[in-house]
């Protein structure tokens, strides 16, 4: 099998320019991660906390870790210091807690909120009309250590691309209504805090319908480190 750093460098060619990568490297040792970083990949996604601290801890300080996963309220402490992007912000509890956590470290965290587009009861996040009704209350903008930056989505784990590709031409009109509606404040129109502008959807099976379909943010792990082995 071809090593990390020659999946990456294969994946690249495929995808536009503007799309960033994230290499997803959950359950995957830290020497298959060092490959790709010898390769030149800076941006990497783990969805376990405990997993993630470790490998920051061993690991090449300048990688940008990204926390992929559900990501539970107790645990936000531990990454806060370190985390370069959350992905997965699925309730308004959550959102607090981390603005609560970056504050203490005198950070501001970029996150993305995640919206269900999937046809499966098990996938986190916010169904669309009450993600747009909660960015249209502007209660977020008392989150002053976050910076909400995007949308992300899971699409349905199926075959029918029609469909996957559907649900992610939901999830890009829906970043288009908040960035229209609701991100601007002040009479200037500026955004309170960051800058509206990361759709993160598409993982090893689905990310080429994710690009055309609004990605410039997806999420790659078994094509990259091969099938995870679950401890
Ligand atoms: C594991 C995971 C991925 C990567 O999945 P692959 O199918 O291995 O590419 C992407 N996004 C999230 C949220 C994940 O948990």
């Amino acid at each position: 099998m071809a090593s990390p750093r020659e999946r990456i460098s294969e994946i690249l060619q495929t995808l536009p320019p503007e799309v960033r990568l994230v290499a997803v490297s959950k359950y995957h040792p830290v020497e298959m991660i060092q490959d790709a970083y010898d390769g030149g990949q800076r941006i990497f996604g783990e969805s376990h906390v405990q997993e993630m601290v470790q490998k920051y801890d061993v690991l090449p300080k300048d990688i940008q870790w990204h926390f992929i996963g559900h990501l539970q309220t107790n645990k936000v402490k531990y990454i806060a210091p370190f985390v370069s992007l959350i992905h997965a912000v699925d309730s308004e509890r959550l959102l607090r807690e981390i603005d609560k956590q970056a504050k203490k470290c005198g950070r501001i965290i970029p996150v993305l909120m995640q919206v269900h587009v999937a046809q499966e009861e098990t996938k986190f996040g916010f169904l669309p009309d009450e993600l747009l009704a909660f960015m249209q209350s502007g209660a977020w903008q008392q989150c002053e250590n976050v910076s909400i930056e995007g949308l992300m989505c899971m699409a349905t784990n199926t075959d029918d691309e029609v469909q996957i590709a559907r649900e992610f031409d939901r999830a890009k009109e829906l970043f288009e209504s908040i960035q229209c509606s609701s991100l601007r404040s002040g009479a200037d129109g500026t955004m309170v805090n960051g800058q509206w502008k990361t759709r993160s959807w598409g993982m090893s099976d689905d990310y080429p319908i994710a690009v055309q379909h609004g990605s410039n943010m997806v999420r790659i792990g078994s094509l990259i480190f091969g099938e995870r082995i679950y401890v």
